[in-house]
């Protein structure tokens, strides 16, 4: 960024040039009038900064020729004493915005966003999706948005457009209203917003030739986010994008960081299963289903043995990694539509939708004889499994077909442990 730099004293004039520089800005100083209107008669500037004595002589002349010279180069007035009949003058003069001298830290700050603000609109990696029917206008916008970094996917028609949308992944949509095809800009507007996906988020920014506030009026009930006039103003366009994306960037943010917190509330970090309290959550649902939709459910409950003498035969990170190890088996073998969850220390309990007890026995089996056969950290690690069938007694009672697989855990224990057993009534009878 070019700044030119119009100060009488040769101090502040090296302590603005030192932070101009300090951003990044090319700087040029002068102390006079005279010398800023040679200055702005040769040079562009993307930034002025002027004294108050911008209003002396030469200074009112600097400021006219500037208006002239320099279109939309934006002034900046330092002074140490602003009222209210400087800031009529500055405004009538075309100065854009007034800082005061005399506080050099909040000077240096309000630069800073200044020009950062004024140099950062880089979406790099942004992709649009543009619909524009006329070729002309396409190409100059087109080349606006390269300019700050955007990927731009141009189409003609709106029909082609919404394809593409639901097809690929944009940032932002920009349209046209009126387009080539039986489909306007509005309605594909309206047919973003109500579907029935993520599309329906987009940003939207309009683009017309008219500038009707009934139009816009309408263009804003269909739900567009923002809106331009045609042929839009390089920069205007540039910083409205800019605001679009980066507020859809921040949603996607915050989203990711909910799921993210979500998964942490409902998994176990150690094992990447379910937790305890997701399995709380999810049981009666599939209990739900299972009677009304008259399907076979059943449970596993696993439970390691002896594994308090891995711990403490091998260190609690070898017991960590097998307990690791243990879940990504669980894992890997499950079906979709199974739940495995890690219920307690060396605990896991699997749900078996559409699983008879015959089934759940022959799954259970199956992993009790993986887990015997992986060897966990070069370990012989074994299992006892307890498995129960939803049957009418429990009605849509998780906790009671919970205990019957819990007390069948415990049957394989007693029995000698590394088994499979499933839950009768009259064993219970008989135990007791
Ligand atoms: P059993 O065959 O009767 O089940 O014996 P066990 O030793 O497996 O059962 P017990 O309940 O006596 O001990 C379980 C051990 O699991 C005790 C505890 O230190 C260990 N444990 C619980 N959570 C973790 C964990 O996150 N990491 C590790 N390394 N150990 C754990
Ligand atoms: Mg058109
Ligand atoms: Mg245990
Ligand atoms: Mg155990």
């Amino acid at each position: 960024m070019k700044v030119l730099v119009l100060e009488h004293s040769r101090l502040f004039q090296k302590m603005l040039t030192e932070l101009l520089e300090e951003l990044g800005c090319e700087v040029d100083c002068v102390r006079t009038g005279a010398e800023g209107k040679e200055k702005i008669e040769h040079e562009n500037y993307n930034l002025i900064l002027a004294g108050q004595h911008i209003f002396d002589e030469s200074g009112m002349d600097f400021a006219r020729c500037c208006s002239e010279r320099q279109g939309s180069c934006p002034i900046i007035l330092l002074t140490s004493e602003p009222n209210e009949a400087l800031m009529k003058n500055a405004h009538s003069a075309g100065i854009t915005d007034i800082y005061p001298k005399t506080n050099f830290a909040y000077l240096r700050e309000s630069l800073r966003y200044y020009i950062e603000g004024a140099t950062k609109i880089n979406i790099e990696g942004g992709r649009v999706i543009y619909i524009e029917d006329s070729r002309s206008v396409a190409h100059v916008v087109i080349r606006y948005l390269e300019k700050i970094n955007l990927n731009v996917t141009h189409f003609t028609n709106a029909e082609a457009a919404l394809e593409s949308i639901l097809n690929d992944d944009y940032d932002l949509v920009i349209t046209d209203v009126m387009l080539d095809g039986p489909m306007s800009g509005i309605s594909l507007v309206r047919m973003i917003r109500a579907h029935r996906s993520k599309i329906s988020e987009l940003p939207i920014l309009a683009m017309t030739g008219h500038d009707d506030p009934q139009r816009r009026i309408e263009l804003y009930h269909a739900g567009i986010n923002d809106y331009v006039t045609k042929p839009p103003i390089e920069e205007e366009l540039a910083a409205r994008v800019n605001n679009l994306i980066t507020s859809k960037r921040l949603l996607d943010q915050v989203r990711e960081q909910q799921k993210s917190l979500f998964d942490m509330a409902m998994k176990d970090q150690l094992t990447t299963c379910h937790n305890r309290h997701s399995l709380a959550e999810i049981a009666p649902k599939y209990i739900h289903d299972a009677i009304k939709f008259k399907s076979a459910l059943s449970m596993l409950i696993l439970d390691l043995d002896h594994f308090k003498e891995i711990n403490d035969k091998h260190g609690h990170t070898i017991g960590d990694q097998v307990l690791s190890n243990i879940g990504e088996l669980l894992m890997g073998t499950s079906n979709r539509g199974d739940f495995v969850a890690r219920i307690g220390g060396e605990e896991f309990a699997i749900m078996l939708p559409y699983h008879s007890g015959e089934a759940a026995l022959e799954r259970a089996e199956e992993i009790r004889s993986m887990i015997e056969l992986r060897k966990p950290a070069s370990l012989m690690v074994t299992a006892s499994i307890g498995v129960a069938s939803l049957s009418e007694k429990h009605g849509e009672d998780f906790d009671l077909l919970y205990k019957d697989a819990d007390h069948a855990v415990y049957q394989s224990k007693k029995n000698g442990r590394n088994r499979v057993t499933f839950y009768h009534e009259h064993d219970v009878a008989n135990a007791v």
